[in-house]
């Protein structure tokens, strides 16, 4: 047996078996579990809970730490493919409350990939320049190449959230903007972009502990806004607002799959999970070489 069986092979066999193990610790698959339906809703979600998931933190930050590999091949491969003239790219659309992690999810999980193959873009109050044009404009000026990883920390989504809450403009103006923004998704997937809406759910109480805990540390001062407290003040508006989007905006071109924050390491391996089924659902391959792979074998040994 031991001279069949490199060392190397056992431990491949040993981490496939683990992974497999972790892998099953999804009950339901997290694209179907998390998956934003008719019913459901946030006002109502527990954002504690870790819906498909049977595993613990262990298992969680385990089977992140497993599907690294994959993602990070996944996305060379997607990279090889635009530059190859292929046209397809991600697009992880992050929203979520004032402390839901969206930080976290690009350090842990968007980390987890190579920066060069990644595009990100974080959206706050549209500048002079932006607010001059419409509120796409930014957006569109930020989608992902082919070949490329787009992530948006916030979005055009800010428009049916934000402007709706504050009141930035009249009903009828917001109210338009679902259909505009479906519209406009649907010409982004038909490109070539896959399109993956993550909306991260926070608990009031939670939130209220990472703000106090922001305000303990002096390496965390830098992340607070005392106008977060205006936000968390109309806590209740915004999961409003947030379930009209799902029901207005979720589609089988764009669909929002709902991720509850308040365990940091279930948004992290959840989002990973989606990341990585969409990359594989892009089933992509190798570009084959475009020249004679043998000619340059021989000319390269005589060089
Ligand atoms: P942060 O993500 O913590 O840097 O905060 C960015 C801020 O920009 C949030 O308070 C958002 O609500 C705000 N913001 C983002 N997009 C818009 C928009 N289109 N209109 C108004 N405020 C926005
Ligand atoms: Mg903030």
């Amino acid at each position: 047996m031991s001279g069949r069986h490199s060392r190397q092979d056992l431990e491949t066999t040993r981490d496939d078996r683990v992974l497999h193990k972790l892998e099953k610790k999804w009950e339901d698959s997290p694209t179907r579990a998390l998956r934003w339906t008719k019913g459901l809703d946030v006002r109502e979600l527990d954002a504690d809970s870790a819906p498909g998931w049977t595993g613990d933190k262990q298992d969680g930050e385990a089977l992140l730490a497993a599907h690294a590999e994959e993602l990070s091949e996944l996305q060379e491969r997607l990279f090889a493919d635009g530059r190859s003239g292929g046209s397809r790219s991600v697009l992880l659309v992050l929203q979520g409350f004032d402390t839901a992690g969206k930080g976290g999810i690009v350090r842990h999980v968007v980390g987890l990939v190579d920066p060069q193959g990644v595009e990100h873009r974080a959206f706050g109050v549209p500048t002079a320049e932006e607010a001059s044009h419409g509120y796409l404009w930014r957006i569109r000026n930020a989608l992902p190449r082919p070949g490329y990883i787009g992530v948006f920390d916030r979005s055009h989504y800010e428009q049916v959230l934000v402007v709706r809450v504050d009141g930035l403009e009249p009903e009828e103006e917001w109210r338009a903007h679902y259909d505009e923004i479906n519209d406009f998704e649907a010409e982004v997937a038909d490109s070539g972009t896959t399109i993956v809406k993550v909306a991260l759910i926070v608990s009031k109480e939670e939130q209220k502990a990472r703000l106090a805990e922001r305000l303990e540390r002096p390496d965390k001062y830098w992340k607070y806004n005392p106008g977060d407290l205006a936000a968390r003040a109309k806590f209740g508006d915004y999961l409003d607002a947030y379930q009209e989007v799902l029901e207005r905006t979720s589609t089988d071109l764009a669909p929002w799959f709902v991720v509850p924050a308040d365990k940091k390491w279930f948004a992290r391996l959840a989002v990973t999970e989606l990341l990585l089924h969409a990359l594989r659902s892009l089933d992509l391959g190798w570009p084959p070489a475009t020249f004679d792979v043998e000619e340059q074998r021989k000319l390269l040994a005589e060089s």
